[in-house]
């Protein structure tokens, strides 16, 4: 049985390793945050006092961190983690991160002979909890294919995107195009209450009509309409507004690169951002409700 060193224990990450320990696999666990390692340990999932002792033996390493500063950070050089994995292992770096990093680190790991994919995920904490994550994978064929006996513990789908980084440029653009929808779910809620409606009824309505969307499926942001959405828990959980507000500045980002056109995703990014700098930035990003709601 394979040894898998899981590092960065967060809304996500937690949920996938639990998925994991739960098939049956031998887990070493690493997290910044202690408190986050406790879930695994008591599940049955081994810690490690660092990142480093956590990928001692491994044969498999999945990491799942905010952000690129900290895959870098994590990965990259003298005292980066390429340094103790052992050649041959394969890495699956499951977090949202600029498709340039993830190239980086790729090259860096194919020169020390380590496999590595980029495999970041769609379907919220709610999918992370349940194994029903979209993976959407940017890396060679070969190295999907050794990663696939453990994605399918973790999610439903798997997606090829393309070389090293494509499954980032992929990701990037679902996600623009999921805050460009949230914006717009919540505007279009509070249009219809100013109004008089009820946002139950009116979200009833929109769900079977031509407006529907992830967010009215799934994640209705209006509190009270879905019991299991974080709009019902205060906006906690879920998928925090800076990390929206980040992926948005990598859509804005890779636009610049190729020279495209991204009216909506920009100004998405700027209501993120507006919203984060009136100290919402750990919220749920359904939370973007608060800035059209009287
Ligand atoms: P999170 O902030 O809840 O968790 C990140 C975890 O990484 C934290 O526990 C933190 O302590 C840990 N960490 C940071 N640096 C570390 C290091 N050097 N070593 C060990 N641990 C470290 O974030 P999250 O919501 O779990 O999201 C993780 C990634 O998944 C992000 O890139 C995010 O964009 C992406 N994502 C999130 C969701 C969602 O719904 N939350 C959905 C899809 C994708």
């Amino acid at each position: 049985m394979s040894r898998i060193a899981f590092i960065g224990l967060g809304h996500m990450g937690a949920p996938m390793a639990m998925n994991l320990v739960k098939a049956g696999y031998d887990l070493v666990v690493y997290d910044l945050v202690p408190a986050a390692v406790k879930t695994l340990t008591d599940a049955g999932a081994q810690a490690a006092e660092s990142a480093g002792k956590a990928v001692q033996g491994a044969d498999t390493v999945i990491s799942m961190l905010p952000a690129s500063k900290h895959v870098e950070g994590l990965y990259l050089g003298d005292e980066g983690l390429l340094q103790d994995i052992a050649k041959g292992t394969l890495v699956l770096e499951c977090s949202t991160i600029a498709a340039e990093s993830a190239r980086k680190v790729a090259q860096a790991a194919a020169q020390r002979g380590i496999r590595m994919i980029d495999a970041p995920v769609s379907g919220g904490t709610g999918g992370a909890v349940a194994g029903t994550l979209t993976f959407i994978v940017g890396g060679e064929a070969a190295d999907l294919e050794a990663a696939r006996p453990y994605l399918e513990k973790m999610g439903k789908n798997i997606f090829h995107a393309g070389g090293a980084g494509a499954g980032q440029v992929a990701k990037i653009c679902n996600n623009m195009l999921l805050g460009v929808l949230m914006a717009g779910t919540a505007e279009a809620l509070a249009l219809g209450v100013a109004n008089g409606l009820d946002a139950q009824v009116l979200s009833d309505i929109i769900a079977k009509s031509s407006g529907r969307n992830w967010a009215t499926e799934l994640y209705n942001p209006w509190p009270g309409v879905m019991d299991h959405a974080p709009a019902s828990n205060d906006y906690a959980g879920g998928f925090g507004v800076d990390l929206m507000l980040k992926d948005l500045g990598l859509a804005a980002e890779s636009a610049l690169n190729v020279r495209a056109t991204v009216p909506l995703g920009e100004l998405a990014r700027n209501l993120y951002s507006l919203h984060s700098a009136q100290g919402n930035g750990g919220l749920d990003f359904s939370s973007i409700l608060k800035l059209y709601r009287r």
